[in-house]
Formats: C-alpha cells, sequence, structure tokens
C-alpha cells in the first residue's frame, strides 16, 4: 500500500472544522458535539456506541466508541481526540483570517480537539471516496479530557482490538510525535504533634511545623534528575504563637518518565516525613495519589514507527518529543493500548487567540490517511 499525496480536500475539512467549533461543547456538556458526531461516523461505515461514561463523572455525555470494519489486513489501528474543550468555549464563530482559523476573540476557538476529530473524519471520507483498502479503524471518542482525563478513565477498554493507537491532540507541528509523558503523584501530608502552652510548658509539646520542616530540609526536591521532577506546592499551620502548633499539612507532587525513578521519590519524601516524625516523637499520615500512569513508548515501538514512516511520506519531519503534561494516551497506554500523541499543529490553544493553521490541518489529515495506510 502506501500512501498517495494530495488526496486530502482541504476546503472540505477547513469547513468541518468550522462547523465543530461551531458547535457547543464543554466538559460534561458535549452532547451538541456528540450527536453532531454520530451521524457523521455512522455515515462512514462506523457501528458507534456512546457509553455512560458521563452519568459516572456527572456530564450528560458518554464516551463515543466507534468500529470501522477493515477492507485489507493488517493490524487494527485506533485514533482518538476528545470532544469537550475548555471555557469560553460555547457561542465558538470560527472565521478564516488570512492562514488561519481563528475564533472572534471573545472566545477559545475550540481546535483542540475539533482538529483531531476532523483530521479524522476527513482521512476516512478520503479512504472511502477512493476506495482504498485499510484495516480496521476504531475510535475513542472521549469526554472530559480537559478535566483529568475523566472520560478515558472509564473508556471499556475490553471493547477494542487495536494493540497501537494515535491521540491527535499535541501542541506541537504535523510530524511530532510523544513518546514520553511522565507518571505523577501527588503527596498529601498530615503532621500531628502535641499541642502545649508555648510560654508555660513548651516541653510537654510537639510542634508539628517543626516536624514538616525537618521532613522538608531532608527532602530532595526540584529537578531530581533528567526525568524527574518534585515539588512542594503547599504547607499550612494555624495557630496562635503561645500554642505549640498540633497538626501541619503539606502537599506535594512528583512526576517522573520513569515509573521506578517515580516510586523511589515517593519513597525517598514518605521516608524523609516519617523519619521526621519519629525522631521528634510526633506522626504522619501520607496519603499518595498516583493521579495517571505516563508513556514510555521505544523508538522501535509499532505506532512511533508508523506514525514515523507515514510523516516521511507526506513530507513532514518525523520528531519524537516528551511532554510534561498528561493526555487521554496516558491513561490507553496504562490499558494496553501502545498510543502515541500526534503533533496537530494548533497553536495559542486554551486562550482566546487559539488558531489552527488552514495548512496544518489538511496536512494532519494528510498524516492520519498515511499512518492507516502504512
Ligand atoms: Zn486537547
Amino acid at each position: 500500500m502506501g500512501y498517495t499525496r494530495g488526496l486530502v480536500n482541504q476546503e472540505r475539512i477547513t469547513n468541518l472544522l468550522m462547523e465543530l467549533c461551531a458547535t457547543d461543547s464543554a466538559s460534561r456538556q458535549e452532547r451538541l458535539m456528540a450527536d453532531k458526531l454520530k451521524p457523521m461516523l455512522s455515515e462512514l461505515g462506523f457501528a458507534v456506541h456512546e457509553d455512560d461514561a458521563g452519568s459516572k463523572v456527572g456530564g450528560n455525555t458518554g464516551n463515543l466508541s466507534a468500529r470501522l470494519p477493515g477492507t485489507s489486513g493488517g493490524e487494527p489501528l485506533l485514533f482518538s481526540s476528545h470532544m469537550d474543550r475548555v471555557t469560553p468555549g460555547m457561542g465558538v464563530k470560527p472565521r478564516i483570517e488570512g492562514e488561519y482559523v481563528v475564533s472572534d476573540g471573545s472566545t477559545i476557538l475550540g481546535a483542540d480537539d475539533a482538529a483531531g476529530l476532523a483530521a479524522i473524519i476527513e482521512a476516512v471520507r478520503v479512504l472511502k471516496e477512493r476506495n482504498l483498502p485499510h484495516p480496521v479503524i476504531e475510535l475513542g471518542i472521549t469526554i472530559c479530557e480537559e478535566v483529568g482525563l475523566l472520560g478515558a478513565q472509564h473508556l471499556d477498554y475490553s471493547w477494542f482490538t487495536a494493540k497501537s493507537g494515535f491521540v491527535l491532540d499535541s501542541s506541537g507541528p504535523v510530524g511530532e510525535i510523544v513518546t514520553q509523558a511522565p507518571s505523577s503523584a501527588k503527596l498529601n501530608a498530615t503532621f500531628r504533634g502535641k499541642a502545649a502552652h508555648a510560654g508555660v510548658a513548651p516541653e510537654k509539646g510537639i510542634s508539628a511545623i517543626q516536624i514538616a520542616a525537618r521532613a522538608i530540609a531532608g527532602m530532595k526536591l526540584l529537578r531530581i534528575d533528567s526525568e524527574t521532577t518534585a515539588n512542594i506546592g503547599s504547607i499550612m499551620a494555624e495557630g496562635r504563637t503561645n500554642i505549640v502548633p498540633e497538626t501541619c499539612t503539606l502537599a506535594a507532587e512528583t512526576r517522573s518518565l520513569d515509573k521506578t525513578k517515580l516510586e523511589a521519590q515517593i519513597a525517598h519524601m514518605t521516608d524523609s516525613m516519617e523519619a521526621a516524625a519519629a525522631e521528634l516523637g510526633g506522626t504522619v499520615e501520607v496519603e499518595v495519589v498516583r493521579s495517571n500512569t505516563g508513556i514510555n513508548l521505544a523508538a522501535d515501538s509499532a505506532p512511533v514507527t508508523r506514525a514515523q514512516r507515514a510523516a516521511e511520506s507526506i513530507g513532514a519531519t518525523p520528531r519524537l518529543a516528551s511532554t510534561g503534561g498528561g493526555s487521554d494516551a496516558n491513561i490507553f497506554n496504562g490499558n494496553g493500548i501502545a498510543t502515541a500523541v500526534l503533533g496537530v499543529g494548533y497553536e495559542e490553544i486554551h486562550s482566546t487567540r487559539e488558531r489552527m493553521p488552514v495548512a496544518q490541518l489538511a496536512h494532519l489529515a494528510e498524516w492520519t490517511l498515511a499512518i492507516i495506510l502504512d
């Protein structure tokens, strides 16, 4: 197979992007977007299923899982973009300004992530109109990505047959392939000492603030190594100066591209807090919340090499990248689908200056098509 250039219809995909951007959507309020997408996908031959993730996260819409039967061999592929957007994202009036699709400046544009959705749909439209043989194509179109990857966490992964996936949702240019994203954890600690009169009998007290200070003084923080970071975001204790403080709380986070290093840093921070509490005769309770699994795709893994070859075939420069943030791909990877994040080319996302270069949009659809036809 392989990709033949020039099949994507730039005018059609630009119109589709503007139509999707003009469709109201927000986290937990993706109803109109889902209702717009479902018939489009059905018309292309997808079997579309909406799950009940919405009711689980307090929203009005579920994730859309969709499958297009293959017309050739080859491994099934998963593509994903999210339906929600940040605020202000209602009443978007998209228009073309020079080489870009922009909003009127009173809202975001919503190309994050309508550009990904439009590229997937345009790629499949081309497959259909040219009768190009393709493998099974599965879609995981999610809700609530912007508020903590909530939709992806409620997808039914047993439904998917794809082992390789592509999330169209990175702000790099078309050709950028994000293969690494950190695993992260939050640590919430409560130090407990013993209250006593600070002037009359301080020796009867145990200062929770002192325990926390000793714990922090013994901690490696900020840049731990090239893959690992740690930070204390808040420390709180409030009281009168004449009372030895009984409690003090601390909130910290750590991230690493390497799960073993992440666990080591969590253990180091926890140990430091427990040692300080023991030394000073108090206690500490540490709650560790691992927020998302990271991404660590090998350069020679199937989705990465496929995306690289496809980028070259459309004249884009493939570039492997890592990100400090999270995306739905973190969750897909954690559920056994090796998933890369693709550069979409949108600019200034999460702001009213958000804009989408029309050329990048068409290029993204070409890339998606080339990945399918690889
Ligand atoms: Zn996004």
